[in-house]
């Protein structure tokens, strides 16, 4: 294990200070040569599941230009920038509707899955508060995401751990029954969770959610993208979305199989009134009134306009349909999907990052 660390080879070093004279264009394009020779290219082989997910060259080459094009906005300024804000509202939009959301149903774009679910803890321990809960609990599979832990590691919460059936390996409902408290905030399913692929009994917890009047978050990070195309694909699946009634949002990663770069997922809630637990306002800030609506603040859109679905329907279904393992083969191995080709990509939209287009929906 020690020796698939990385370690500095010989005769190189780190730059720990400023150079001192600025360098050449060329200089910086050698310096980035040397930082790739450090990585190797084994990912391009695949098996690097949950690790880079295309890699597709056609793809890479439009997402380079798509940077090009909006590496200087700034989405925190819409009024700026009403393009960047345009693309997220469109990005929100299409998301819902392959969700099934109904016409309240809105959304956010985040930074990743992580962000995306913190924002749902957040959102959740938020009403928990308004409802006299003091101490806001989330109930989870013990299968569900780390980014459930950090979320109640950030905000406060106590996250209720529920064990799995031993055979299917999901989610145990009626232990979740019993876990949940006067202090469960939410509950939680995962379609699927990542460590090893199993899709929870959200109908049945769904209705559990209803009974008890909690809301709950479909984790569907990793599978949102092939989930909603699964029936077209010629795989039905029961509904997993926002058509099951206790179903109050959803987080499902574009950088994942919606093939956009890291840096980009999406946050969607059933109604406005829950998403807006998830915004943060100071109203008296010396700058102005600084309203945000999730973790990031002025970020640059550098590392997230590029909310870029490499595929159209047909393309996914397509795709899907040539497969029959859960990730279509290895991840990052092109040659095993029959319908890359890239007259077959689309330009989804690239993702901003502002404030106002999640205050409205399109
Ligand atoms: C990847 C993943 C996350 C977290 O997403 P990041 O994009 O890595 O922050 C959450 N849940 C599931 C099921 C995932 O696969």
């Amino acid at each position: 294990m020690a020796s698939s660390l990385f370690t500095l080879k010989e005769g190189s070093h780190y730059m720990t200070k400023l150079p001192a004279e600025s360098l050449s264009h060329e200089a910086v394009m050698d310096m980035l040569k040397e930082y790739k020779a450090i990585d190797n290219d084994s990912w391009k082989n695949g098996q690097v599941s949950g690790t880079v997910y295309s890699g597709e060259e056609e793809l890479t080459k439009l997402l380079v230009k798509v940077y090009g094009e909006f590496a200087w906005s700034n989405p925190l300024h819409p009024d700026v920038f009403p393009g960047v804000r345009k693309m997220e509202a469109e990005i929100v939009a299409m998301c819902c509707d392959l969700f099934h959301g109904g016409p309240d149903s809105c959304g956010t774009v985040t930074s990743g899955g992580t962000e995306s679910i913190l924002m749902a803890c957040k959102a959740y321990r938020d009403l928990a508060y308004e409802k006299g809960i003091k101490h806001p609990e989330i109930v989870a599979p013990i299968s569900a995401h780390a980014a459930f832990d950090k979320a109640a590691a950030y905000f406060g919460m106590r996250l209720v751990h529920v064990p799995l059936d031993p055979h299917t390996m999901k989610v145990d409902v009626k232990a979740m029954q019993r876990a949940i408290s006067k202090n469960t905030a939410m509950l939680v399913c995962s379609t699927p969770q990542f460590a090893h692929g199993i899709i929870d009994p959200v109908e049945e917890v769904s209705k559990l959610a209803m009974r008890h009047g909690v809301p709950l978050h479909m984790d569907a990070c990793l599978g949102g993208f092939l989930i909603a195309f699964m029936d077209e694909a010629g795989f039905p699946l029961p509904p997993l979305d926002f058509r099951l009634p206790g179903v109050c949002s959803i987080s499902a990663d574009t950088h994942k199989y919606g093939y956009a770069p890291k840096g980009s997922s999406v946050l969607l809630f059933k109604e406005r009134r829950l998403r807006h637990y998830q915004f943060f306002v100071a109203p008296d800030w010396q700058g102005g009134i600084y309203a945000s609506p999730s973790i990031a603040g002025g970020v640059s859109a550098r590392r997230r306009d590029c909310g870029l679905l490499g595929g159209t329907r047909d393309y996914r279904s397509e795709w899907l349909c040539g497969s029959n393992t859960r990730c279509g083969g290895n991840d990052a191995g092109n040659s095993e999907r029959p319908a890359q080709h890239p007259r077959n990509l689309c330009f989804w939209g690239a993702v901003g990052f502002c404030n106002c287009s999640r205050l409205e929906r399109l």
